[in-house]
């Protein structure tokens, strides 16, 4: 499957910052602390997540995939790619001061 979801970002009624992603909607976890921000779907239990692996790079978790930081990506504007980009998976994220704008969501597994 090959799909290109922009993301969209919107402030809900109540002010809380929310992304919509394809047909997900994310909202920002406010237990959030320091650089880990954390993004939970309203209609499931898929989540965005910027944490750092046990090297200290930083890496995304989407759902049930990990990208790792592109690391030619320079300024704000960055790539990722999907961990298991070694074994052909050309999925990939663009995010923006820490937000996805969006998600390439070409998985081969
Ligand atoms: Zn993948």
């Amino acid at each position: 499957m090959y799909l290109i979801s922009e993301a969209v970002y919107v402030l809900s009624r109540n002010g809380n910052p929310v992304i919509q992603l394809g047909q997900y909607r994310y909202r920002r976890w406010t237990g959030s602390k320091g650089s880990k921000v954390r993004w939970i779907c309203n209609s499931n239990n898929k989540e965005a997540v910027f944490l750092l692996s046990r090297n200290g790079n930083p890496v995304i978790q989407l759902g049930q995939y990990r990208f790792n930081r592109w690391s030619r990506s320079k300024g704000p504007k960055v790539r990722w790619i999907c961990t298991a980009n070694h074994k052909g998976c050309r999925a990939k994220i663009m995010t923006v001061d820490e937000v996805i704008v969006k998600y390439m969501s070409e998985h081969n597994h």
